[in-house]
């Protein structure tokens, strides 16, 4: 399961693609504005909090 995020809107939500994100958010409907989102275990990992 993939989660995506829109870079205009700041829809976010979850797809079963794994590595594609899709062409065109499905919220706004804009092209080449997803981006895929880390999860939340990866970025404690990447926190120097941590
Ligand atoms: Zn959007």
């Amino acid at each position: 399961m993939g989660k995506f995020t829109c870079n205009r809107c700041r829809y976010k939500f979850t797809m079963k693609l794994k590595d594609k994100p899709p062409l065109t958010c499905p919220n706004c409907g804009k092209q080449g504005t997803v981006s895929p989102l880390p999860d939340a275990d990866k970025i404690i990992k990447d926190s120097d909090l941590y």
